[in-house]
């Protein structure tokens, strides 16, 4: 999963670049900075990687999802369609431009249910937003096709799948905008640090003033800029850009290795009995930085998730009970616990949508593991790794059928 484990003498030359000039913010002081410009260079870099015609470097993944609201006009009251499975970051971001998250079902994707985003529409729905979880993606042309018929905004939460794609487009450039996060454990990193990409001109234009607090960038002189807009300070600095420089050159060196050890993980676990995948809408697609397994009941999930800890295999998340990933959770979000006091009807909507039951989402998640694969094993860890977690899942099976 994360470009951390493999952080080296890459990352430590682009940071020392920056250090040597000492001018450690991206825009302004040409002089001094010597011809160093980290943060512009990581922006093409990423274009080129990941074929999209403009991209803008933010603070953080929860910035780039912000940015990306405002440049594409959600604010008040606009109905965001998005999972009941994802990050708070999503709905944080949400929340920031004062639109309202609407979750809904996720399937065995483990990303939006395109029956549940349909029967979600309403007149005040302006987005969907499907959250490429775990390294995989969701179901694009579909949720494409419920865009393009009802005219809604679809931007896409790649936060947690840099490098995987959908019928050979890299997520996070098949919709009107995308976002990467590469705060630590991202499958590359900056540290902290975002990205908003965009095939959208205009849209990038927006993001470009928005993280700067609004300013133009049109001319030489920052203090001469115009605001054609209000904007924030979500701008990232170039020590953090360096490091993400290093790492997106890196990215298929990541993949690589991901993928090699994701394959060793799958081939073991298909061998044992009763044991299901996520499906995969673009198997070739899969980014393999987390392998996502289905037991058969909630107890026999909660059985091995005890098995791997007794047995010490670490990095196997049961994020149905876990405090950030999904609804079940969520109760600060649920109960309205906001520090500062929001626009009544504003509240009401969120409390509303963010109640409901997710019935589907439930017998899904109470039953889903998700196993992160390092970067570190090498092939022979890997496979043991494997065995270890396959004996662990064969004896909840067999548990389970001598005990019913
Ligand atoms: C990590 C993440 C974010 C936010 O990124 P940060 O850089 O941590 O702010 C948003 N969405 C998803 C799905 C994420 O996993």
């Amino acid at each position: 999963m994360p470009g951390y484990e493999l952080f080296g003498a890459q990352e430590r030359k682009e940071v020392n670049d920056v250090l040597e000039t000492g001018i450690l913010m991206r825009y302004g002081f040409d002089g001094a900075r010597n011809g160093t410009w980290k943060a512009k260079e990581l922006e093409q870099e990423i274009c080129k990687t990941f074929g999209v015609g403009y991209a803008q470097l933010v603070s953080s993944g929860t910035a780039a999802l912000t940015t990306a609201m405002a440049a594409l006009g959600i604010g008040a009251g606009d109905e965001i369609i998005m999972p009941a499975f994802t990050f708070v970051a999503s709905f944080e971001a949400v929340l920031s431009v004062g639109a309202i998250p609407v979750m809904v079902d996720i399937d065995e994707t483990l990303t939006l249910d395109p029956k549940a985003v349909e029967a979600a529409i309403t007149h005040r729905t302006k987005a969907v937003m499907p959250v490429h979880m775990c390294g995989s993606m969701a179901q694009m042309d579909e949720l494409k096709a419920i865009c393009d018929i009802h005219k809604l905004l679809l931007l896409e939460d790649a936060c947690q799948a840099i490098g995987a794609s959908y019928k050979g487009k890299s997520v996070g450039t098949i919709g009107h905008a995308g976002t990467f996060s590469f705060d630590f454990v991202k499958i590359i990193t900056c540290a902290e640090g975002g990205a908003v990409i965009t095939n959208n001109e205009a849209v990038y234009k927006k993001c470009d003033q928005f993280s700067d607090h609004g300013h133009d960038h049109a001319g030489k002189d920052r203090g001469a800029d115009l605001h054609p807009y209000l904007g924030y300070n979500f701008r990232i600095s170039e020590l953090h850009a360096a490091v993400g420089l290093a790492q997106v050159r890196r990215l298929n060196e990541f993949l690589t290795l991901q993928k090699r050890n994701h394959s060793i993980i799958k081939n073991t676990l298909e061998k044992v009995e009763g044991l299901t995948f996520r499906r995969i809408p673009d198997p070739a697609g899969d980014a393999g930085s987390f392998l996502s397994f289905f037991l058969p009941t909630e107890d026999m999930a909660r059985d091995a998730v005890a098995g791997f800890n007794a047995a010490n295999i670490g990095g196997n998340f049961y994020w149905y009970d876990n405090n950030w990933h999904y609804i079940r959770k969520w109760q600060h979000l649920q109960s309205g616990s906001w520090m500062h006091r929001l626009h009544d009807d504003m509240k009401k909507q969120v409390m509303h949508y963010t109640n409901q039951a997710f019935a589907m989402s439930d017998a899904i998640m109470s039953r889903c593991i998700s196993s992160s694969i390092s970067l570190l094993w090498d092939e022979a860890q890997a496979q043991e790794r494997a065995d270890k977690m396959a004996e662990v899942l064969r004896k909840v099976m067999v548990g389970n059928r001598v005990g019913a």
